[in-house]
């Protein structure tokens, strides 16, 4: 006599759940991509478990460069990372989750390689405070205001991933 099959029940709070969600701004810099870093530097972010929502290779006009950066522009360095910045195709990325912001920072590591833990992004793949590879956004509003500056409206996807009951209880 064939086995009834079993009906499985998945409770799926993720899909009405307002959870504290935030979102970052990522770019792999024009050394990463030049590098061919693109797939290793993405492949961190989503197995960790967050969410990729805006994903496009660019090349960024100077102006943008510097409104990114604009808490920089007294630097003594800023002409130099505007050039930095501007001298190939970037990848930009809005990724999404709880506690994205921090934990992706983290992921990263510090500004200086050197000093930035084995493990890390840059810890693992620079040398150079001027050819770190990547950037996260520092804070939420960052985030935000990022992702605002570098995404037009339309360029952005929503979408519930399959793995999403499999991340969070
Ligand atoms: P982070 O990118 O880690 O948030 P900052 O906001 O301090 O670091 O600086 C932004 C970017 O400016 C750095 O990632 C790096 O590319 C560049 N930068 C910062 N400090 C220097 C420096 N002393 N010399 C050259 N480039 C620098």
């Amino acid at each position: 006599k064939p086995r009834k099959p079993t009906k499985t029940h998945i409770f799926l709070p993720h899909l009405v759940a307002s959870m504290e969600v935030e979102e970052t701004y990522i770019m792999v810099k024009p050394d990463g991509v030049q590098r061919g870093l693109v797939g290793e530097i993405i492949s961190r972010f989503e197995k960790k478990g967050f969410k990729l929502t805006g994903l496009k290779l660019f090349q960024c006009p100077k102006e943008l460069a510097e409104e990114h950066y604009k808490d920089l522009k007294s630097r003594p360095f800023f002409p130099k990372l505007i050039n930095y910045i501007t001298s190939g195709p970037v990848v930009c990325m809005a990724w999404e989750g709880v506690g994205v912001v921090a934990s992706a920072r983290k992921l990263i590591g510090s500004t200086d390689p050197l000093q930035a833990e084995p493990g890390t992004i840059r810890g693992d793949l620079a040398v150079q405070t001027g050819r770190n590879v990547v950037h996260g956004s520092d804070s939420p509003e960052n985030g935000k205001r990022e992702i605002g500056l570098w995404f037009k409206e339309g360029e952005l996807c929503q979408w519930i991933p399959a793995q999403a009951p499999w991340l969070r209880e």
